[in-house]
């Protein structure tokens, strides 16, 4: 099956390359060819672009997708109110298919508004596995182990069969990682034995780090150190992590997640939701800290639109800096693409569009009065563009939507679904 979409402004993120008039010819899931239009190719389906933006689909490198479930809970809380007196009274209430439907109504926005990989990190992961595998979508999944040192044992062994049973599944859809919440919910064993499952497994570690001041407070009177220096002793880091948050972190924490290769996820918008704070993304950056965006879980946000993330992470360092020239729009985009598929483990499968890529793409109506005229694409996209433009998305060479209809979710059943599980938890 080859597929020829033709006639658009191509972004490719591979080394700023751009196609006024540009072409992508896919083959099975691979892309074949990016370029200015070519002679006439056979193919097997046509797609004219005419007037779209064809770019890579969006990385959301930190969500718990079936907290959609939970969207408009506990709202103007902070965080540790906010989780304690809201979200886990009513996530002991969750079941399976509550999470299906949750994960399937998180997909469901996600692919609206842009995004083909996530990493997600929750419970009841093989309803989220299966829900991801109906959606078509990318993601690294990691059933999220917290607790001491006698109840976290159950939790990571349904994590290590979670790993057996679904890792690469659909095709390298999905990739399971493992997952130790964070330091303040996890003891010293349970991070370690995450730590060594990770090692054993021979795949990643999904972490929260330093989300709060009251997180790093009371790391030093635990532990005397901070929540970087206790994952880096337990041997987190061995293995590649996604590190979610790190808005306090000293010059010494950066130099630890720099020398082993640990991807921060910045999640702004939860940042500020909770009152967390807002990550020192410059310092990162300048120490080349490969930096990605996350939406967080949709309590805390209240969307999954990376469009949004993108364009907060794009202004909120601006004016906290009085730096116009901080993350400009191109490092914005290279967050949410490039440095996303960094972090998930697939920078040699998406991220961009480049002869042999998967072929995760996004086609923007660059019609739309907002994105008109384009006289710069990366900065429309990152400064004009929403979730709302995507009008046709593709991953590993599957339509997935087109023309804004979803092609592989039902969204009335899910809606349903979602809605009596909804009632089923007393919301
Ligand atoms: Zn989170």
């Amino acid at each position: 099956m080859k597929t020829l979409i033709d006639h658009a402004l191509v972004i490719t993120m591979d080394d700023g390359k751009i196609f006024e008039d540009g072409c992508v010819i896919i083959e099975g899931s691979k892309i074949l060819y990016v370029g200015e239009k070519t002679e006439s190719v056979p193919f097997d389906r046509h797609i004219d672009a005419r007037g779209g933006i064809v770019m890579p689909g969006l990385v959301n490198t930190h969500t718990h997708s079936p907290m959609t479930l939970l969207r408009g809970v506990g709202n103007d809380r902070a965080l540790n109110e906010w989780l304690c007196d809201y979200i886990f009274p009513l996530e002991d209430k969750l079941d399976d298919e509550a999470v299906y439907y949750g994960t399937l109504l998180g997909c469901a926005e996600m692919i609206k508004s842009g995004t083909t990989a996530f990493a997600d990190m929750y419970f009841f992961s093989e309803s989220s596995a299966k829900a991801v595998l109906s959606a078509g979508m990318k993601a690294n999944i990691s059933r999220c182990v917290t607790g001491t040192h006698n109840d976290y044992k159950k939790r990571l062994s349904e994590a290590r069969q979670l790993f057996a049973d679904y890792d690469g599944a659909g095709d390298g859809l999905i990739k399971i990682e493992h997952s130790a919440h964070a330091v303040y919910t996890c003891s010293r064993e349970a991070i370690r034995a995450v730590a060594e499952a990770a090692q054993l497994d021979g795949t990643g570690i999904h972490i929260h780090l330093s989300e709060t001041m009251k997180e790093n407070r009371d790391c030093y009177g635990q532990y005397g150190k901070s929540p970087t220096e206790v994952m880096r002793d337990l041997g987190v880091f061995d293995t590649r992590t996604i590190a979610a948050h790190c808005v306090y972190l000293s010059e010494n924490d950066m130099d630890i997640l720099k020398s082993y290769g640990v991807g921060v996820a910045h999640n702004p918008t939860s940042n500020l939701k909770l009152a967390s704070g807002v990550a020192n993304i410059k310092e990162l950056l300048d120490k080349e800290i490969n930096v990605s965006l996350g939406t967080d879980g949709a309590a805390s946000n209240n969307t999954l639109d990376m469009f949004a993330e993108m364009k907060l992470a794009g202004l909120l360092h601006k004016g906290m800096r009085l730096d116009p020239k901080l993350i400009p729009a191109e490092a914005a985009l290279y967050m949410a693409t490039v440095n996303g598929a960094k972090t998930l483990g697939r920078q040699h499968e998406c991220g961009k569009l480049k002869a042999g890529f998967c072929a995760d793409l996004i086609i923007l109506d660059a019609d739309a009065p907002a994105l008109v005229p384009v006289n710069d694409p990366v900065a429309g996209v990152v400064y004009s563009g929403c979730g709302g433009h995507v009008v046709t998305s593709m991953i590993n060479g599957q339509i997935v939507m087109e023309n804004r209809e979803l092609k592989t979710l039902d969204i009335e059943k899910i809606k349903q679904g979602v809605l009596q599980a909804k009632k089923r938890m007393g919301l």
